[in-house]
């Protein structure tokens, strides 16, 4: 799901990750740079090409995939593809994704360097327009200290 929304000062439409909510960007458009804090997802701001039904669907094609006896991560890849590239044909925003380490961390691993490759590697350099790390606070589960943790935001055309 992904939150759209205009920047304050140019009016830009951005499309930033609904995991981004509430996280501070600065607007990528050269000459603007304005500041502003992404807004919490609501009804009539969610883009409508994303539905629940997609995510769904996707959901469900993952779960009959499970049995085939081949690698798997592999064919999820592949499949996720097409559909990037199909998106990136119609009319090109401006987008945003943010991906903090925090989200990156599996059974104690660190993937984070994995996963921004991977996502890259997905939008395909040409779309890429400009990459800035961020810095965010998160509250850990287990402890409830308040912690202190980076991750990046990629700003693409997609
Ligand atoms: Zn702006």
């Amino acid at each position: 799901m992904e939150i759209t929304f205009n920047c304050p000062k140019c009016n830009q439409e951005l499309a930033v990750d609904a995991s981004a909510a509430g996280s501070e960007i600065t607007c990528p458009v050269q000459n603007c740079g304005e500041k502003m804090v992404v807004p919490a997802p609501n009804t009539t701001n969610i883009h409508p090409m994303n539905p629940m039904a997609s995510s769904a669907a996707a959901k469900e094609e993952h779960h009959f995939k499970v049995p085939v006896h081949e690698g798997p991560t592999e064919v999820l890849v592949a499949k996720v593809m097409p559909t990037l590239e199909v998106a990136a044909d119609g009319e090109k925003k401006l987008r945003i994704r943010c991906i903090k380490r925090t989200e990156c961390v599996e059974v104690g691993k660190d993937k984070f360097e994995e996963v921004v490759s991977a996502f890259l590697g997905k939008i395909g350099e040409t779309n890429v327009v400009s990459i800035n790390t961020i810095n965010y606070t998160h509250i850990d589960m287990g402890t409830r200290a308040i912690l202190t943790d980076f991750g990046v935001m990629i700003v693409f055309k997609g």
